[in-house]
């Protein structure tokens, strides 16, 4: 039966239609997916942890002509390193800062395990580091997998040393053990799975090798351990009081499927916005009508707290430098700046994932291969914690992405008091700007190894891209 008129044009003309981006990308940008996705991975291997990160994010900028705005009075590109763990960058517009800026904002921190203040021990022939777990891990994730430890140490004659050993291949790795399933049945296989695995188990192989000879005492390994760090680092056991040692997943982001369809690796929550936050500024080309700004912070993933994170005061500081250079120092000033800033909130939000899609409503989730993933409101049991952007600017965004080709979707964390979880939108839309969370969707986000759709990593440099390059 041929389907009546009125019926087939409703569904062409009214009715919504789910597309893949791949079928909305001509042919020549489907051919610049490959190379960007090749530079893409090596920034994940390049920045393993926030500092990392933020080192890697300064090189490339650097690179492209970013100068330290600290030493540099006048100039259009410029960045400012916040203590080596977050940092603002700038390509400064031909209109004022006063009109506001657009910031894509993204953090570089990841879930990892920490080492504890006083880590080393041994026990039973094995010398181990305790950690307390940095954001939210699913422990079971953890153990039984190669690891590398990232970070630095501030020696007690006050000189920094920085750590980066398991991703050569001539470094060792490092290990967190588990249970064989021969004797796992009471210890871990009937328990809640939340419970099989306790945080104090968390601990991370680090030697099995004495110092010595047999009737030496206890602790040989431990000792051998710090024989080790202080030939190599010149610490003493006490230099782990300020010390920032972080344990991450070991290994190279890959290719993932026979396509190689995906990007999978460790910490793409939340560098792959901001790679592609980095990437689009650095690819503006010509210098922008309003401020082109991408911050890049720590600590999101614990809450956004402390003096490199975005509770802080980062953004009134940066505008209110950026304002000082147009000799504009009034508090007016930077609250107009404010008022006037359009953020995309730049993190990623949850694919459907194909063996849990029960989890999801999937007429709102997010689904790889469709395009950036736009997100109206995160927050949990009734929008609670929830910046929820305002109609006008999701129109804003909508039609600037569909006019301009870039491939884009609506996404929903879980189901209404399933799902929740919230972004940094709030800290920003606080002083008045409008902001949109607008980032990659992922499978397996938070895991040791996360997954991102090529198409969808493509799409989102592609949306801020055009967002900086709106007037
Ligand atoms: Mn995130
Ligand atoms: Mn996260």
């Amino acid at each position: 039966m041929p389907k009546s008129k009125a019926y087939e044009q409703a569904k062409k003309n009214l009715a919504r239609e789910a597309t893949l981006a791949h079928d909305l990308f001509t042919v020549a940008t489907r051919n610049k997916i490959e190379p960007f996705c090749d530079t893409y991975r090596a920034f994940l291997d390049a920045a393993k942890t926030e500092r990392r990160a933020v080192r890697e994010i300064e090189r490339l900028a650097t690179q492209a002509g970013f100068v330290d705005l600290a030493s540099a009075a006048t100039g259009e590109k410029v960045f400012i390193n916040y203590r080596g763990k977050s940092l603002g960058l700038a390509w400064l517009g031909r209109a004022s800062v006063e009109d506001g800026v657009n910031l894509v904002v993204s953090h570089v921190d990841s879930p990892r395990l920490d080492l504890k203040q006083n880590p080393l021990y041994e026990e039973v022939g094995v010398g181990l580091l305790k950690t307390h777990y940095y954001g939210g891990i699913r422990k079971h994730q953890w153990v039984a997998r190669p690891l590398a430890i990232y970070g630095v140490v501030v020696r007690k004659d006050g000189a920094q040393v920085d750590i980066a050993i398991g991703d050569d291949l001539q470094d060792p790795c490092f290990t967190v053990l588990d249970l064989l399933p021969h004797l796992a049945a009471k210890a871990q296989a009937e328990k809640k799975m939340a419970d099989a695995i306790p945080g104090e188990k968390l601990n991370v192989v680090i030697g099995g090798w004495p110092i010595g000879a047999k009737d030496d005492g206890k602790d040989r390994i431990k000792l051998n351990v710090l024989r080790l760090l202080n030939e190599k680092y010149g610490l003493v056991e006490d230099d782990f009081v300020s010390a920032e040692l972080e344990v991450v997943p070991a290994g190279p982001a890959r290719n993932v499927g026979i396509d190689g369809a995906f990007v999978g690796g460790y910490g793409q929550d939340d560098r792959v916005c901001a790679y592609t936050g980095l990437r689009a500024l650095l690819d503006l080309g010509k210098q922008p009508k309003r401020p082109a700004v991408c911050f890049f912070m720590d600590k999101e993933e614990i809450g956004s707290a402390g003096n490199t994170g975005a509770e802080g005061r980062f953004l009134l500081d940066f505008l209110g430098e950026l304002l000082a250079r147009e000799g504009k120092t009034s508090e007016r000033a930077i609250r107009r700046a404010l008022a006037r800033t359009k953020v995309l909130s730049a993190d990623v939000n949850a694919a459907v994932d194909p063996d849990w899609q029960d989890v999801h409503d999937k007429k709102n989730a997010a689904f790889v291969g469709r395009g950036i993933c736009l997100t109206k409101f995160t927050g949990s049991r009734g929008k609670y914690g929830a910046s929820d952007a305002n109609a006008e600017f999701v129109g804003e965004i909508r039609n600037l992405l569909t006019a301009n080709k870039a491939p884009w979707q609506t996404g929903e964390l879980g189901k209404v008091d399933e799902g929740g979880g919230g972004t940094v939108a709030y800290l920003f839309a606080r002083h008045g700007a409008d902001v949109l969370d607008a980032g990659t969707a992922l499978l397996s986000m938070h895991s040791p190894f996360e997954l991102a759709h090529k198409d969808d990593i493509y799409s989102t440099y592609l949306a801020y891209l055009v967002f900086f390059a709106k007037a």
